[in-house]
């Protein structure tokens, strides 16, 4: 029966997000970077205030934040829930025209705008999804599932919440932030005025999930300074600086790339070239779940480049690392009841927690070093940033379930 409910509660929230056009925009400057998402924030606000919740503020920046007060007198940590309403620029996000598929069979799913073909032949996922709602694009935009799906995952369990005052629940605050998938999702984010002592995020995948390790991630680039000098006159005169960069390339040390590590092993990867004959520039990405590994990634790149110094000069290139994001683990770990909780509630729900760590970084990263512990719950979505992308509105329904155990045990919990 609360299935039936929990189903077509997420399942408006989600078509009605869906069709709003929230896609970010990285070569902006302006926040949030594209004027469409406000539209969404300003939904979001009106649908808390006429729901119930209260405190309910957009402020300048595109946060929008709203309260659901306790029922119970009890102190007990301030539960964060926290979604994100921008789509990613790496497909088209306008006019998203969803499919909803009832008591999916197992075969082919036509995408009617485009005729391409969702298939479990590609996504074999899809076989644990027979009998489910999926909710498709028609194949001309992403979904954007992600994250619209925790939006109405957290609405909805604020709302049966709101509805069933006998569930005792203690202080919760819900945030929607902008700019995510852009990588500028946490920035102004104030933890203070969020006021919540622990929070999830609702923006993972399959049923199950529960991440709350990833990646220490830096970024290097590898400058080589050259001379250019017309090749017809160059003899003994030119210095190449793509010769350097490829020498440099080829004289680190063994090391795992993306294509040759998995689970919980780290890698460097050179992802990208640019300059010319007179300076380039090689950038990598550095990635470990340990610090000692990522330092050591950046200790090949700063010797090999001491090599070549003693070769060409001091002067003939440079090194430079920079911190992108750390291992929220190192913070989530002193609130054991977060990972706890939340593995419980799952059980209870007859659902296998899934807690292989992240092999990437999530806003929780951030907002955990900002003093906000976070980590992410999954919402039922695949796939995601492209025209493949789809929905369980099932599963969608059992994350509201734990959200809402979640929300109940932590009445429960010995803190
Ligand atoms: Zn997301």
């Amino acid at each position: 029966m609360e299935r039936q409910t929990f189903k077509s509660a997420v399942l408006t929230r989600l078509l009605r997000y869906t069709q709003i056009y929230t896609t970010s925009d990285p070569s902006s400057k302006t926040i949030p970077s594209s004027p469409q998402q406000w539209d969404l924030l300003r939904l979001l606000r009106d649908e808390m205030t006429e729901m119930g919740l209260t405190e309910v503020e957009l402020d300048e920046r595109g946060f929008v934040m709203a309260t659901l007060p306790a029922n119970i007198s009890q102190d007990i940590p301030v539960l964060g829930l926290l979604a994100h309403v921008d789509t990613s620029p790496d497909f088209n996000g306008k006019d998203v025209k969803p499919q909803v598929i009832e008591q999916y069979d197992g075969n082919d799913i036509v995408l009617q705008g485009s005729d391409d073909i969702l298939s479990p032949k590609d996504f074999p996922n899809l076989l644990k999804l027979q009998q489910h709602t999926l909710v498709t694009t028609d194949g001309t935009s992403l979904l954007g599932a992600d994250d619209k799906s925790g939006i109405a995952i957290i609405l909805s369990a604020a709302e049966y919440l709101l509805n069933h005052s006998e569930i005792p629940h203690g202080k919760i605050r819900i945030g929607f932030t902008t700019d995510e998938e852009i990588g500028r999702g946490t920035e102004g984010f104030d933890v203070k005025k969020f006021g919540a002592d622990v929070a999830y995020t609702l923006d993972g995948g399959p049923l199950g999930e529960l991440q709350y390790e990833n990646f220490n991630a830096d970024a290097a680039t590898v400058t080589f300074f050259g001379r250019s000098v017309h090749p017809g006159t160059a003899k003994g005169k030119m210095i190449n600086a793509f010769e350097r960069a490829c020498e440099f390339q080829y004289r680190l040390p063994p090391h795992n790339t993306p294509a040759t590590s998995e689970g919980r092993e780290g890698f460097m990867l050179l992802h990208h070239i640019d300059g010319a004959l007179d300076q380039c520039q090689l950038h990598y990405i550095l990635r470990s779940f340990s610090r000692e590994e990522l330092a050591m990634y950046g200790e090949y790149l700063r010797q090999t480049m001491a090599e070549m110094q003693q070769i060409y000069g001091e002067k003939c290139g440079k090194v430079e690392i920079n911190e992108q994001y750390r291992n929220m683990h190192e913070v989530v770990k002193n609130y054991p009841y977060l990972i706890e909780i939340a593995q419980q509630v799952m059980e209870q729900n007859g659902i296998i927690p899934n807690l292989e760590p992240i092999r990437g970084g999530t806003d929780g990263s951030n907002l955990s070093f900002m003093g906000l512990p976070t980590p992410n719950l999954f919402t039922g979505g695949e796939n995601f940033h492209g025209r493949f992308e789809f929905i369980s509105v099932d599963v969608m329904a059992q994350a509201t379930q734990v959200v809402i155990g979640i929300a109940k045990a932590f009445t429960e919990y010995k803190f």
